[in-house]
């Protein structure tokens, strides 16, 4: 398998998935894809249909990494995919199942169901990718003998999963800044209370702005940068995406009968990371009908699949709404998608994107690509507050289920493209404690806590407060790398 830049620099070069498993962009600023999508028979997906989810990861994930030894990746799937981890199910369902499909009933007739994939550490979907990541990053290192730094700026939830993925891994230590004082105590916590001696928490005295700009000053310091192996795991890295193919398949068996059946995702979506492998999933011949895209008031991807007009937001326009997790101003993985809808075309794709640097957007909406969409199986819709409140208020009477706000954002979404006879799955990305002040809002009780997670606001926190300055946050990995 080999892999190529959205924006075709180094076309013809060899691109494994090991070479770019530690990388983010391409070194045109482009996503890196695979050369082509492999393509799964209708005896594969038969196999597959009953195998366990780590197996199910390592049949997809070959596909995509055979430079990586199968039993080395067979052991690593195994490692990452256990009950123990994923084990913050609800009262009545198996942990063995890692994303269990909860069933709701039938609307407009059709079988609508949440596919849990908030039961790991956090209690976010984040976790379902960047625990594989934690261990893939371990194997590669310790095979080369390197060591990595991990920087990243959080507002919550993608800091906690960077950090419970990376905890007690040889050869990583991260250094995750969150502004000082403006997380829920209970983000916090789960945060601060990790003991292991190589991760970091540093509260910067700022917002989440003032930390994200420390990241990309210490980012953009090259030297900096190559002297103390800084690296990321932020959203547009592959081997996240593609950890996220495996839950649309184990989705769909779970939903279906048959291989002759079709069902729709709905997926709520802010980087369009998630509805990315969704994507994928489909161009590797899985029987997906649409890809529901939903967003919140951040709705730049809606706009997109209505009108064929892809324009970015300033920071200004950008709202912080009740799913924080989905509050984007640009969709950082939607490139990738853009190629595959202009013929993969590394030429326009490269002149589309400066035109979202230089103007701040782009139009397909004259061109034949943007009727495409529609063979892509994509559709989309947004929600507002009062739409969460009220899904989180009607799923909880109606199917005694609490839902979070993200996913409530997708079951408002979703409801508007239901078809008869085809299951309608939607993808629960959070558990509802780490959204509380929703839930109290609409249903006047507590959020359901899952019980590893009781009292978790008052055991001991270890965190570093520093300024909101570039040499501080500098001098103090500097002074805990040990180089
Ligand atoms: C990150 C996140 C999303 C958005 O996922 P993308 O891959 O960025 O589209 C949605 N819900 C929750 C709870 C998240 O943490």
């Amino acid at each position: 398998m080999n892999y190529l830049s959205t924006r075709g620099a180094g076309a013809g070069e060899r691109h494994t998935f090991s070479n770019i498993l530690l990388g983010g962009l391409a070194s045109d600023g482009g996503l890196y894809l695979p050369a082509e999508y492999p393509r799964v028979t209708a005896d594969e997906l038969t196999r597959w249909r009953t195998l366990p989810y780590a197996d199910l990861a390592f049949e997809i994930l070959s596909k995509f990494s055979d430079d990586i030894p199968a039993e080395d990746l067979r052991m690593l799937t195994r490692r990452t995919y256990t009950a123990a981890t994923y084990c913050n199910v609800r009262d009545d369902e198996s942990a063995e199942q890692i994303t269990p499909l909860k069933t709701l009933g039938v609307e407009n007739g059709a079988p609508l169901s949440l596919l849990e994939l908030s039961n790991g550490p956090t209690l976010a979907f984040k976790d379902m990718a960047m625990q594989l990541i934690g261990n893939l990053f371990e194997y590669a290192l310790e095979k080369n003998g390197e060591t990595l730094n991990i920087l990243g700026a959080t507002s919550g939830d993608t800091g906690s999963a960077a950090e419970y993925a990376m905890r007690g891994k040889k050869g990583i230590r991260v250094f995750m800044l969150s502004p000082h004082l403006k997380m829920s105590a209970f983000q916090t916590a789960q945060m601060y209370s990790l003991q292991d001696p190589n991760i970091f928490n540093l509260a910067v005295e700022g917002n989440f702005d003032n930390c994200q700009d420390i990241v990309k000053a210490v980012s953009n310091d090259h030297a900096f940068k190559a002297k103390y192996k800084i690296g990321t795991v932020n959203s547009i890295n592959w081997a996240r995406v593609v950890a996220q193919v495996v839950y649309y398949f184990k989705g769909y068996f779970a939903a279906t009968r048959s291989n002759d059946q079709r069902v729709s995702f709905t997926v709520p979506s802010g980087n369009f990371g998630n509805v990315c492998a969704g994507h994928i999933a489909r161009m590797m011949g899985l029987p997906i009908e649409k890809l529901v895209v939903a967003t919140n008031e951040n709705d730049v991807l809606d706009e997109f699949f209505r009108t064929g007009i892809y324009r970015v937001r300033k920071a200004a326009e950008t709202y912080h709404t009740s799913s924080p997790s989905m509050d984007i101003s640009k969709a950082s993985n939607f490139e990738r998608f853009v190629f595959d809808l202009l013929g993969r075309d590394p030429a326009r794709v490269l002149q589309l994107f400066r035109d979202v640097e230089e103007k701040g957007g782009f139009d397909l909406a004259a061109s034949g690509d943007f009727a495409r969409v529609q063979e892509f199986g994509f559709v989309s819709g947004r929600s507002s507050h009062a739409d969460r409140v009220e899904a989180i208020r009607d799923v909880f009477e109606r199917y005694d289920t609490m839902i979070d706000t993200h996913t409530a954002d997708g079951l408002k979404v979703a409801r508007e493209h239901l078809q008869p006879g085809i299951p309608m799955i939607v993808l629960e990305t959070a558990q509802p404690i780490k959204f509380g002040e929703t839930i109290r809002e609409a249903l006047l009780r507590e959020p359901e806590r899952p019980a590893a997670f009781s009292g978790i606001e008052s055991l001991p926190q270890r965190f570093e407060v520093l300024p909101a300055d570039v040499q501080r946050v500098k001098d103090f990995v500097v002074a805990h790398t040990g180089a």
